[in-house]
């Protein structure tokens, strides 16, 4: 099954090929700077066996002409996978809000376009380059059945009282206000393969996705319990701009006390806070770069970064009753020795007993780097969001087929 996974943003479309059920894309790109001039679109692709990549340069003025590019690319003679769009049979479009109305992935129809328009105002910045994403998929892969996956479907199974904010109840009912959380994709991705790892179905685990965005999930036999990141990805974690939590009176004295309009606030705390506001720089690697030349800046913001994840650990084990594994997941989680380091340390009361040896070792995959009389296990478990979305494809049709009467 040809299955095109899609994350169509504002001004970006990324894009991945999977044959499934074979879990390497035969191709992938990204289109970049879409409406602005000089474009660049960089393609790569496995043609038997053989690894070919292109970069291009150009003006790209709409989603539309980005996509078209996007599937010439696919059919070209020398590098194409493909030799025409209907060999598409899937198009897996990453969606990052499906509020309340998307709890699992879903063949987009009319209705479920129409739904996924009225979530534009909770996610502003992402749904709308999705919507485009999909009509434009709609037309060029026009025998491909579409498909949508949500980023906050896992979190849906949250119950209330961890959902809900201590606010009058009409915001929630009026105006969707509750928790929503993100990243949801990775989350169910890296806890399945940890489970897989575990051999245990009813594990309670914590996942901790420490990308450019960070967030924490508390897992259940599968269900998510509770999330760190909220109505928008701005609560929670200390992140690479985002400062995560932060007392909401902070807003409110800064607008009457020096007169910060509401947008200079929302810049501030989404794209000038979190390790950039506390170090220069939002890459975890220049940070550590800091750290190592004995700056006090970068010191401290470790610490906070790592302290902020360790309160949610505990907090999240009391909401599990109990922790079988916890799992460092995405670019931090994955490569980054001192913040796994840093969040382990002083853990022993919760069974966590980092082997640091296993810790700095350069193995790549799912790998566990706790001490053997750890009693919790301790995981990095490489994410990849586009496999799963693949996967959610491929599942939901096999389902719809078998249905079939
Ligand atoms: P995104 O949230 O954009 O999907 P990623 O999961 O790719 O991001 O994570 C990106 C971040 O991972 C970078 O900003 C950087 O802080 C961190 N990172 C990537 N590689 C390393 C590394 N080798 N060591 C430390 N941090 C890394």
């Amino acid at each position: 099954m040809n299955i095109l996974v899609i994350n169509s943003g504002s001004s970006s479309i990324k894009y991945q090929l999977f044959k499934m059920p074979s879990p390497q894309p035969i191709c992938t790109g990204l289109v970049e700077r879409i409406g602005l001039a000089n474009s660049v679109i960089t393609h790569k692709s496995n043609v038997g066996g053989e690894e070919k990549s292109t970069k291009l340069i150009m003006d790209i003025e709409d989603h539309e002409k980005g996509m078209l590019e996007v599937g010439r690319l696919l059919m070209e003679p020398e590098i194409g996978v493909i030799q025409n769009p209907d060999e598409i049979e899937v198009v897996g479009h990453r969606v990052v809000h499906g509020g309340e109305s998307f709890s699992k992935t879903t063949v987009i129809t009319p209705e479920v376009k129409a739904e996924i328009k009225k979530l534009f105002p909770l996610a502003p910045l992402h749904n709308p380059g999705h919507y485009l994403g999909i009509d434009v998929a709609e037309r060029i892969f026009a025998k491909a059945t579409q498909v949508a996956v949500f980023d906050t479907a896992f979190h849906q199974t949250m119950p209330e009282k961890a959902f809900r904010y201590a606010i009058p109840n009409a915001f929630y009912t009026n105006y969707g206000i509750r928790v929503y959380g993100f990243h949801g994709t990775s989350h169910k991705y890296v806890n399945q393969e940890a489970v897989r790892y575990l051999g245990k179905p009813n594990a309670k685990i914590i996942t901790i996705h420490l990308g450019n965005g960070c967030s924490m999930a508390a897992v259940d036999g599968g269900t998510c319990i509770d999330t760190s990141m909220g109505m928008t990805p701005l609560a929670g974690l200390i992140m690479g701009t985002r400062s995560g939590d932060i007392d909401p009176s902070v807003i409110f004295y800064l607008r009457t006390q020096f007169g910060y309009e509401v947008e200079q606030i929302d810049n501030l705390l989404n794209k000038q806070s979190g390790m950039y506001g506390l170090t220069g720089y939002n890459d975890l690697r220049d940070v550590r770069k800091m750290l190592q030349d004995g700056d006090p800046f970068a010191k401290l913001a470790y610490e906070m970064y790592a302290y902020r994840i360790k309160k949610y650990i505990g907090s999240y084990a009391a909401a599990l009753n109990g922790l079988d594994a916890i799992v460092f997941t995405a670019g931090v989680g994955e490569n980054d020795t001192l913040a796994r380091e840093l969040v382990c340390k002083d853990m022993d009361f919760l069974g966590l007993s980092l082997d640091q040896e296993k810790n700095i070792s350069a193995a790549s995959g799912i790998r566990e780097i706790n001490t053997a009389d750890s009693r919790t296990k301790i995981l990095v478990v490489p994410t990849n969001e586009e496999l799963e979305i693949a996967i959610q494809c491929k599942e939901l049709l096999d389902q719809e087929t078998s249905n079939l009467p």
